[in-house]
Formats: C-alpha cells, structure tokens, sequence
C-alpha cells in the first residue's frame, strides 16, 4: 500500500544514474503524504532529488523497514492505529530491528501530541516537527540534517567494521603464525633430539649450552646440562674452535678427533661445526655435529691391511713392499725427511736355500711354518722403520731406511746367522733348521728405479746362491 515515487520525478532534474534519497513517510493521512511529496519536489541534496516512501500505518511501515535498512530517515506520524503507535514503531526499529542509524523525526498533527522530553529520550527520536510547521524550507533543513547524520553514522560504522576486520584477519595471521612456528620449533627440536649423531651448541662462553640425546649418550658423565666442558672435545678442539675461527666467517669447518667413548674405547668423531649468528651479524655461539667414524676408519685399516699384507706370513705382500721402495726413491711418504735420507738405504733379497726339500721332507704345511718363522725371526733384528715383504714363495724383501751400505751389510750377516741359528719345532715335536742367502744394495738418490734396485739385488742374491748358499753378497 506504500508507492514509491521515482517515476514522478522530471528526469531532466536529475541524473537516472543517480538514485534519489529516500523518505519513508508514516502516517494514516493521505493529505501528509501527498503534501510532503509536493513540497520534495523541488528538494535536491548533493545532486540527488529525494523519493518519498509510503506507509499508511505503524504495521506497514514495520514491513517495509524489515526489508530495507538502507533508509536515511523517517518522517513518522504519532497517533496512527492507536495512541501511540507512532512511538511502539520508534521502539520496533531501535530494539528489535536494531536499526540505530535511520533518523526519525516525528511529527504530529497537534500540538498537544507532541511526545515528552522523556519520550524523546527514552525512544530515540531525531528530531521532532509539528504538520504545521512543516513549511518547504523547514522540511529540507529538517531531512538535510537527518541525511548528513546518518551518513557521518554509516561512515563511521563501515570505518568500524573495516578496522574490526583488519584487527580480526591480523589476529588470525598473527595465530597462524604462531602455530606455524611453534610446530617448526617442536618438529627441530624432535628431529634434533632423535638424530643418531650427536648435536650440540656452544654458547660465546664456550659452555654446551644444548644438546641432544646421542650427545649425552657419548658423553654421560661430562655433560651435566647446563655449563660443562668435554675433554676429548675440548682438548681436541682447541686449535679449530672458538670464536676466534666463528667469528672469521659463518661458514662450517670440519675437522677429525679422537676422544674416550662412554665405555672407555676411544672413538674417532668427524666434526662438523659452524657458527651461528644473529640477525645483527653478531657471533652467538657455534653449533656442532659429530659423526662416529670409528667404525668406517676401523674397517678402512682392515681393508688397507688386507691389501698390503701377505695372509701367511703378516709381512708386506710385493705389491706393498715395492711401493714402500718407489716412495722412498720418489720421496713420497716421508715429508722432508725421507728425501735427505735416500741416499743412505739399502734393499737386501732373502732367499731361503733348499726350501723345497722342507717341503718334501716334512710336508708343505711345515714349509708355512719356516716362511712364518723366517718373517719372524727376521722381525726380531729390524728397526721399527724397517720393512719386510714376501715377493715371492720363500723370497723376500728388506728394506731398511737410513742404512749405509757398510751398516747394510753388517745387518744382513746379522739376518744370516740368526737364521741359520734358529730351530723350528714343529707341533708333532719334529724339529728342522734352515739357511737363507741374502743379496744387499744400496738404494741411490739419483737414477734408481725400483727395477735397477730389485735387480742389483737379484743379481748380489743369485751370486750368494752360486757362490754355495748361507752367505750374504752384495752388489
Ligand atoms: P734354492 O736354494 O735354489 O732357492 O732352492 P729352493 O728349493 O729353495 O728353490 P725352488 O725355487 O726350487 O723351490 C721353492 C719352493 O717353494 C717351490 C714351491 O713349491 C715352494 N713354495 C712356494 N710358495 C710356497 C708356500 O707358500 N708354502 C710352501 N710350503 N711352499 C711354497
Ligand atoms: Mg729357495
Ligand atoms: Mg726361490
């Protein structure tokens, strides 16, 4: 029962695209309506002309406020279907339609209805004109004044719910990332406490300030937790650690040391460390890893000594003691001190006489013996520096490091009779002895290869053999 008058309007007044502001007139009397109507007609605010909503009682302009809360103002009868069905109407938008932003400007026939300074209160009422008083010039500056209010209240609402916004989208990242890093803390903080190496980090005090449970397995009695020092570590870390080597960039250094495991084994750790610094560049500690390596390094040794070692006889296998001897030759090995000594070393070739005949006589499981025998007994006259390889079925290689020839040749005539002296007992109680022949040279600092040696010698060892055995030649 309410029209809307848009189409009313001269379009030349106003741009189409431009909607007019809106006026819901309340009132039970045709005659206001169409007055207000007349007297908006010329009304333009803005640029935009004003339309004027019609409700011809308190229910049905409920109605229409139901489904509109864009409205601006309203320019309410009081006495409608009953007494005081304007101000219940009042009450409808403000309370249960929780409508505080349309501005209400209540007007009354007579003078007498107009609503107590409490009722103005209490109700929330804008503004308050008498039908008589509502000339052309009042009823503009009336709706002008209720357009501005409620505009300056929508702003600061739409401002309100924008800020509202913003804080709850920033809280919600603000959570997020809390959660974020929480989760990035505790998924570290279990990777590092399960990791199999040990973890630990140094503060600039050089206290292990953290670490984990590998690094307190390694160390269960030198680490309490808060400020402790390691021995191995420590001892062994001297040189590479420190601030002094953190602060000299933030790369990582490694280095390898040994320090006595939980069970008293020494245990050989690859370390790996590297400063940490903070956001400022500044030096706060260096954090460290080890990596066991004890096993790695003992299998290493194995390996090598499986390679270079001959399995009868525990002397070098050829291939090894022939390296021994270019490496002296080349001065490879030794550092410094190998080279200024090349020049005073010496080879001998050992042979053992008649050796098949032991095999023949007393099986070939008593010609292992005398080959171990022989290793050991000549063993027992060498240096540390000294080596020995097997080359051959019962031929070997000697070499001995800063020898003269003279000092070579007393060495070997040594060799010679205590082999000739020793007696092997066999397990079954048989007993034997046996005799080598020994072939000596000297090792040359210049022009010597491991052939020209191998074959002086062979030839000082072949002399021996044809000179009638048991004697030491040299070539
Ligand atoms: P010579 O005095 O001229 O050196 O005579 P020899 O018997 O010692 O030399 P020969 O080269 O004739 O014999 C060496 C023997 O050594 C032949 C071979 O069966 C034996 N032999 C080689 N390697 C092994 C070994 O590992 N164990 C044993 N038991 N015998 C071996
Ligand atoms: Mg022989
Ligand atoms: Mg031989």
């Amino acid at each position: 029962m309410f029209q809307d008058d848009d189409t009313a309007m001269p379009p030349e007044r106003s741009s189409p695209s431009v909607s007019p502001w809106p006026v819901l007139v309340v009132d039970d009397d045709e005659q206001v309506h169409a007055m207000t109507r007349v007297l908006l007609n010329d009304f333009e605010f803005e640029g935009r002309r004003f339309s004027v909503i019609s409700a011809f009682s308190a229910a049905e302009a409920r109605t229409i406020l139901a489904e509109r809360n864009d409205l601006p103002v309203v320019l309410l009868d009081v006495v409608m279907e009953t007494q005081d069905a304007g101000l219940r109407l009042v009450h409808h938008i403000r309370r249960d339609l929780g409508n505080r932003h349309i501005r209400i400007i209540l007007r009354t026939g007579q003078p007498g209805q107009a609503p107590e300074r409490d009722a103005i209160i209490a109700y929330d009422i804008n503004d308050y004109k008498s039908k008589s008083e509502l000339t052309a010039q009042k009823l503009f500056t009336s709706l002008i004044g209720a357009v501005r209010g409620w505009r300056d209240l929508v702003t600061i609402e739409t401002l309100n719910q924008s800020l509202e916004r913003r804080v709850a989208e920033r809280t919600a990242e603000l959570e997020r990332q809390t959660t974020l890093a929480d989760e990035q803390r505790r998924f570290i903080e279990n990777l590092v406490e399960m990791m199999p190496s040990p973890v630990w980090y140094k503060d600039a005090a050089g206290r292990y300030a953290l670490c984990n449970r590998a690094f307190r397995e390694l160390f269960p009695n030198a680490f309490n937790g808060e400020a402790a020092t390691i021995d191995g570590l420590v001892v062994g870390d001297g040189g590479h650690d420190g601030l002094e080597q953190a602060t000299a960039g933030t790369d990582s250094f490694s280095f390898e040391i040994s320090v006595g495991g939980p069970d008293g084994e020494p245990r050989e750790l690859l370390v790996v460390k590297r400063p940490l610094t903070a956001s400022d560049g500044e030096v706060t500690g260096v954090i460290g890893i080890a990596t066991d390596i004890t096993e790695r390094r003992r299998m290493e040794h194995e390996l090598h000594r499986l390679a270079t070692t001959d399995p009868l006889s525990g002397a070098h296998n050829r291939r090894h003691i022939l390296d021994l001897l270019d490496r002296l030759l080349t001065g490879q090995g030794g550092g410094a001190e190998t080279r200024q000594t090349v020049g005073a070393a010496c080879l001998i070739m050992l042979d053992i006489d008649h050796f098949k005949r032991i095999n023949d006589d007393l099986g070939h499981a008593a010609g292992d013996v005398a080959i171990r025998s022989t290793v050991e007994e000549i063993r027992n006259h060498l240096r540390a520096t000294d080596q020995i390889g097997r080359i051959g079925g019962e031929e070997f290689a000697i070499l001995l490091p800063e020898t003269s020839g003279t000092d070579g040749a007393v060495i070997a005539e040594r060799l010679r009779k205590g082999l000739a002296a020793l007696v092997i007992v066999l397990s079954d109680g048989r007993r034997f002895q046996m005799t080598g022949s020994f072939g000596l040279t000297e090792v040359r600092p210049l022009g010597d290869t491991v052939e020209s040696v191998l074959g002086r010698a062979d030839q000082a060892l072949y002399r021996a053999k044809a000179l009638g055995r048991n004697r030491v030649e040299a070539n």
